[in-house]
């Protein structure tokens, strides 16, 4: 009977669907299904739980699991027993019903965690968002539309007007455009510190409230202390938030070593395959109830086919990282190399001036470098554009190896002081090193540098 519910399209989707229709067993089911974060901690019983009641229980091992495993594994409802479906169910649907007046008097009064509105929530949205809190060892997680809505409502979930925040003048164009343009209007004030935090002592005020972080940075793989960036912000009692994308959790996890919030664009590596806009936010369950609330009232939430698109892409992160990252070394040694090549901005290199703190914070020099020619903004075009292989887009952290300018990009509307801030010349090519056969990355370059 309960598997016959579970295959029925005209009842709901994958097996998640309204509590008035439900069985006993399915209602188990549906109420689980709400609990995805709780279920990948291992606090909730499986989604199947019904289906599941003539298994022995299921053991959870003591030991702590790799991170590949927790890829895949994380923020997943326990999958045993008959017909419960491995892949995540996408739950396309806007709304959700209720059973009852009384049971939405009691979602009105905060006394029910029903779903009621996908922007409010929706279970592939939990799946989600149970899996980057596993990846980050974060209590909680929100998923959003975008890393920039990430970011902008992870902000605006801890500043309001008459505030001050500490940013790293290196970080992410939008991020930076989002300060620059944005905050000082809305009574948000903005210090900016270079990545080696200096004088970082001489911007705190009693309005401080943030500090915000990149690191490694948007393009230039410049590196800021992760120690003594959170030793600042305890110090303080400032909340600290820090952009994870470009080290992914499988090279650094910045909330083991005290910061409060990580955001992503999940649109790159987490996501993986160049194929969705997607943000996260991870930290505990306090904050992400505050950042869950900007969400909402500001629009930036996730739709389910793309919290899907999320969740396929996470679940090889670990192999594509690594892999990348073996991809990266090899293109950044021929790079050092090559004669008409200025300098390589890659952590891997001992030639970066962050060479040992990336050995000392990361796990992995990552997938992302940039590199300088010697012949200017007009050398670099030219390699963009006899690229073959590699493919002149925006955007990294997919599947694919991609080359940008970013003073056509992501440093596109910055004064040529800011540029020099950022330490972005014209003449900078960013590469996002893809899973492609490094030979054929090697011989690709040769002949568009040639
Ligand atoms: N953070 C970093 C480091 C980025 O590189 C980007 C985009 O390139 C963002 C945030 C913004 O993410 P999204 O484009 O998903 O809004």
């Amino acid at each position: 009977m309960v598997r016959q519910h579970l295959v029925s399209s005209k009842e709901g989707i994958g097996g998640i669907r309204s509590p008035n229709i439900l069985t006993r067993g399915d209602e188990v089911m549906f109420r689980t299904a709400r609990r995805q974060i709780g279920a990948c901690r291992g606090k909730a019983r499986g989604q199947n739980g019904a289906l599941m009641k003539n298994k022995p229980a299921f053991k959870q091992s003591q030991r702590k699991q790799g991170p590949q495993t927790t890829a895949i594994h994380g923020g997943e409802p326990l999958r045993h027993g008959v017909g419960a479906p491995v892949g995540t169910p996408i739950c396309r649907t806007s709304t959700f019903t209720f059973s009852s007046t009384a049971e939405m008097k009691l979602w009105a009064e905060g006394k029910s965690k029903a779903y009621i509105y996908t922007r409010y929530g929706n279970p592939t949205l939990s799946v989600a968002e149970g899996k980057i809190a596993a990846l980050e060892g974060g209590e909680a997680a929100v998923v959003t539309a975008s890393g920039m809505a990430a970011i902008s409502s992870a902000l605006l979930g801890v500043l309001k007007c008459g505030d001050e925040l500490i940013s790293t003048a290196q970080v992410y164009g939008g991020s930076y455009r989002l300060m620059r343009d944005v905050f000082p209007d809305m009574g948000i004030k903005v210090h900016q510190v270079g990545t080696d935090l200096a004088g970082l002592e001489g911007l705190a005020s009693s309005r401080t409230r943030c500090l915000y972080v990149e690191t490694p940075t948007n393009p230039t793989l410049r590196l800021v202390d992760l120690h003594k960036a959170i030793t600042f912000a305890k110090k303080h009692k400032l909340i600290s938030i820090i952009d994870n994308t470009f080290a992914t959790p499988v090279l650094q996890n910045p909330l083991a070593m005290g910061f409060d919030i990580v955001v992503h664009s999940a649109t790159k590596a987490l996501a993986g395959h160049s194929d969705v806009i997607a943000g996260v936010a991870v930290g505990s369950k306090h904050w992400m109830e505050r950042i869950r609330h900007m969400v909402i009232y500001l629009g930036g939430s996730m739709d389910p086919e793309a919290a899907y698109l999320l969740i396929r892409g996470m679940k090889t992160l670990g192999v594509r990282i690594e892999r990348q990252c073996e991809n990266a070394m090899t293109v950044a040694k021929l790079l050092e190399k090559h004669p008409k090549v200025a300098r390589v901005h890659y952590p891997g290199l001992a030639s970066h001036p962050d060479h040992r703190l990336a050995k000392k914070q990361m796990r992995g020099f990552g997938t992302m470098m940039a590199f300088d020619l010697k012949g200017g903004l007009a050398a670099a075009r030219r390699f963009c554009d006899r690229v073959r292989l590699f493919l002149l887009a925006a955007s990294l952290g997919g599947v694919e190896s991609l080359v940008i300018l970013p003073i056509y990009s992501s440093h596109y509307n910055m004064s040529s002081e800011e540029l020099r801030r950022a330490d972005v010349s014209p003449g900078t090519v960013r590469v996002s090193v893809g899973l492609e056969e490094a030979d054929d990355l090697i011989e690709d370059l040769k002949q568009a540098l040639a």
